[in-house]
């Protein structure tokens, strides 16, 4: 029973419930957005003097708390390449944390999450991932080693951009005791106006996905067979390099697909998006609309296993008709 609003009332409590059935977790915190859920993470398992190991294809604005924020606290963040390096190696006695991200955002690469866990756990070094893409549904990290879940409930939890939210879902008491001293120290907290319509996106979180599953995967066969397109990045595709594991790992594909264009710079691409017409811009995916954005290239740059620079562009792909979907990005390529 709450003692205090910033605890929480009942319907923050169904919250926390329900996004441990989904999960398959102990405890679960809420915050007010999907970063403050990332940063809750890594200030609540790292203190002066410790380093983690971060996947190099991780949410960017990781990266500025990292910058902006643990390097003042001197926290020291290591960004590796799980196709290229050998996580065992890189453990160190001060390594507190293995952060990950799969898939990785932008362009979707898949890791091995049982392979990772086990390493990390052999050493005593707990793994959290941020399990956004998969919105809790299409898969549960908890289930293949992972000890912590990040969910941007702003995404598909809530799914009608109309609400701001985040979530930490953790396996044991013991890290649920951690997070708890920081969740509170920071006093974070969401108003119960905003987990209710967390809940209620939760009621049809299945019915969403499935369907978004369905349209990404139509417009990803379509832009992988486009002339202007060198590579589309889409797990569910079985041309993708992490196909095997996400077919292994997961139990379906979100709305999110990226591709690369074909001899065109970075003014081709923002033409591209620009002659958009259903696909409005913007960031923030996960609701009922589909959108567009020109890919950072300085974002790319940092992930090790995509070094080309062909632009791309990363669509989310929403829940409206589909083949009206394709006909808009079919005029966007002849303009
Ligand atoms: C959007 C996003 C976040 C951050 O969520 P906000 O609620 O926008 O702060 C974190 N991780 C991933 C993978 C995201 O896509």
């Amino acid at each position: 029973m709450a003692t205090y609003g910033r605890h929480g009332l009942d319907t923050h409590t169904a919250l926390e419930d329900a996004l441990c059935t989904l999960e398959g977790g102990r405890r679960a915190f809420l915050t007010p957005s999907g970063l403050s859920a990332i940063a809750l993470v890594l200030l609540s398992l790292l203190g002066p003097g410790d380093h983690a190991l971060v996947s190099d294809s991780v949410y960017a604005p990781l990266r500025r708390v990292d910058l902006d924020l643990l390097r003042r606290l001197d926290i020291q963040l290591e960004y590796f390449s799980p196709a290229h390096d050998d996580l065992a190696a890189l453990i160190r006695p001060q390594t507190k944390l293995v952060y990950l991200e799969s898939p990785g955002s932008l362009l979707f690469d898949v890791l091995d999450l049982p392979a990772l866990t086990a390493i990390a756990r052999a050493r005593g070094v707990p793994v959290a991932i941020d399990n956004t893409w998969s919105g809790g549904w299409f898969l549960q990290p908890l289930k293949l080693g992972a000890n912590i879940s990040v969910q941007a409930s702003t995404k598909y939890i809530a799914g009608h951009s109309d609400v701001m939210q985040g979530a930490v879902i953790v396996d044991s008491d013991d890290l649920a005791r951690r997070i708890s001293i920081t969740h509170e120290a920071l006093g974070l907290t969401i108003g119960a106006d905003d987990a209710y319509l967390a809940l209620r996106g939760l009621r049809t979180l299945p019915v969403r996905l499935a369907q978004h599953q369905t349209n990404a995967t139509a417009v990803a066969q379509w832009l992988q067979r486009h002339p202007q397109v060198v590579r589309t990045f889409y797990p569910a595709l079985p041309e993708d390099p992490g196909h095997a594991l996400w077919q292994r790992d997961f139990s379906g594909a979100s709305g999110l697909v990226s591709f690369a264009l074909r001899d065109a710079d970075a003014a081709a691409a923002g033409r591209f998006v620009n002659a958009l017409q259903l696909f409005s811009i913007g960031a923030s995916w996960g609701g009922y609309e589909s959108l567009a954005l020109v890919a950072p290239p300085e974002r790319l740059r940092a992930y090790r296993s995509w070094q080309n620079p062909a632009p791309v562009i990363r669509l989310h792909v929403g829940l409206e008709d589909v083949q009206d979907l394709i006909g808009d990005l079919a005029r966007a390529f002849a303009a």
